[in-house]
């Protein structure tokens, strides 16, 4: 586990002194508006000299999860990352589905051997619980894009180097309508941060859902397979960016694996030569 995989220490007292003496100047600043903005000069001056951003001082780095004060921006403090349910070795090679026991490396899982994906291998950051479920709910829901570049960083390195290897990076898209409603699609936000830190290229609109369906929230596996099966296209401007490309597919949860399934297979179909499909959570029920 490198370094920047360390939740960051909370430094409750660093960071109270900090804000303390903060809020004392801009107190002063505001009553006395003549010299305010000498103050704020003199902060500034003062921050930049301990190497510090103003962005620091404006926005001081809080936990992601609970929102606690933490040491840098972009990280969970020691709870929220002891909530974490990371998935790590050993697991199917296939589908990625943690092991409770090591059984060596290359091993696939039964539902994996009996069920092969059209997918080449799964990966996801961690089961979907905890403060992984809070994040997901959060980009989702809440508008919180500004997690997507902390979640994007934790779902690179669960690629293990696949991301990096890849020819471009796919977003499980919304319907336009969706979009429409809700803005922004939580996938593409992820995808587009994995594009920034992995420096491969996203394709934004090469994989569109023709047709509308239904929440899969709520349906069990069969119903999920029917909702989405077809409900992706590869465009036609889109299909000499995927044709014989290895592509990673994106998205928030994995939960049957019926939405990635179909998206697979409209990729495959197009030619894509290899497809891995990345999600940051995924639900697991029982561990093999
Ligand atoms: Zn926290």
């Amino acid at each position: 586990m490198d370094g920047a995989w360390q939740p960051a220490e909370t430094a409750n007292q660093t960071v109270d002194s900090r804000k303390a003496s903060v809020g004392t100047d801009l107190d002063a600043a505001d009553t006395q508006p003549g010299r305010g903005k000498r103050f704020r000069q003199m902060l500034v001056a003062r921050l930049l000299a301990a190497g510090r951003g103003t962005a620091d001082l404006l926005y001081p780095p809080v936990c992601r999860g609970c929102g606690r004060f933490v040491q840098r921006h972009a990280a969970v403090c020691p709870a929220c990352w002891a909530s974490l349910r990371l998935i790590e070795r050993p697991f199917c090679e296939v589908l990625g589905v943690p092991f409770s026991h090591d059984l060596g490396r290359g091993i696939l899982s039964a539902d994996a051997i009996a069920n092969p994906p059209p997918f080449t291998r799964l990966r996801s950051v961690a089961i979907h619980t905890g403060i992984a479920r809070d994040l997901v709910h959060a980009l989702k829901y809440t508008d919180r894009t500004d997690l997507a570049p902390m979640m994007a960083a934790w779902m690179l390195r669960a690629g293990e180097g696949v991301v990096q290897a890849a020819d471009a990076i796919v977003p499980v898209p919304l319907h336009k309508y969706r979009l429409w409603s809700r803005r922004f699609n939580q996938s593409a936000e992820l995808a587009r941060a994995l594009a920034h830190l992995s420096g491969r290229p996203m394709l934004a609109t090469a994989l569109v859902r023709r047709r509308r369906t239904m929440r899969q929230v709520g349906l069990g596996a069969t119903q999920r397979q029917d909702n989405v099966r077809g409900a992706f296209l590869v465009t036609e401007a889109g299909q000499s960016l995927v044709f014989g490309r290895h592509i990673v597919l994106v998205d928030d949860v994995y939960t049957t694996g019926a939405t990635v399934a179909a998206a697979t297979r409209a990729l495959k179909r197009a030619g894509a030569s290899e497809v891995t499909v990345l999600t940051f959570a995924r639900a697991v029920t029982v561990l093999i």
